[in-house]
């Protein structure tokens, strides 16, 4: 199963990804934990991304697509992936069919999880990351048990740089303009499933797979 999902930052792509890594048994690729992770490991690529990162810009078109031709070259690829946060732009999504063409595979499935911008904003500035062990809370729908520490390390939460309120609302401004396109896009190759991601959590996921099981049958 090759799944790209859509929608803004805070729409919870994320946790729909594990979602579908649990049951379809596939990898999650996603292009900002990517990023991120070459930021902590001061990386080459890291240090090229930091700055774009924080500003909550995004990374050239060129530097993702390479990553990501990278990445689908490994074998846990090799039955299907779930990519979340990519594409972002018509361009990368050209690359995508492109790369994905030389392999001789393509697109199962293309979700869009709809929610607007005062629903964004609400949930990405309580969101919480724990520094250790990267698990993600929220202060008003996924409490950690104590203060704001994580429940497995005990250790402080923090807010991503990226989760404050003018960066949270630029990130949903350049979603509009450079990913709504691809919704377009995905339309015309009839690969697009629409949902509404503001709804509990658990009932979108489960209409999710029960789509994607028709898909693939
Ligand atoms: P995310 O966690 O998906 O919101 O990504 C965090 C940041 O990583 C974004 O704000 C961008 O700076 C960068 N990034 C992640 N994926 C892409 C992409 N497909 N194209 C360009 N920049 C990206």
């Amino acid at each position: 199963m090759r799944i790209v999902l859509l929608g803004a930052p805070g729409a919870g792509k994320g946790t729909l990804a594990k979602d579908l890594v649990s049951y379809f048994k596939i990898p999650h690729i996603s292009t900002g934990d990517m990023f991120r992770e070459a930021v902590a490991a001061g990386t080459e690529l890291g240090r090229k991304v930091q700055s774009i990162l924080e500003s909550g810009s995004l990374v050239p078109d060129e530097i993702v697509n390479q990553m990501v031709e990278d990445r689908l070259k490994k074998p846990d690829c090799q039955n299907g992936f779930v990519f979340d946060g990519y594409p972002r732009t018509v361009p990368q999504a050209i690359t995508l069919d492109e790369i994905l063409n030389k392999m001789c595979k393509k697109l199962d499935a293309v979700i869009h999880l709809e929610i607007s911008e005062q629903a964004v904003v609400r949930r990405l500035t309580n969101r919480r990351v724990c520094p250790k062990c990267g698990r993600i809370y929220n202060l008003i729908s996924m409490r950690p048990k104590n203060d704001e520490l994580c429940d497995d390390c005990g250790v402080e939460l923090i807010i991503r740089d990226d989760d404050k309120e003018d960066v949270v609302r630029k990130r949903y401004h350049l979603y509009t303009e450079m990913t709504e396109p691809l919704i377009d896009y995905y339309q015309k190759k009839n690969l697009l499933v629409r949902v509404n991601s503001e709804i509990d959590h658990q009932i979108v996921a489960s209409q999710i797979i029960e789509r994607l099981k028709k898909v693939r049958t």
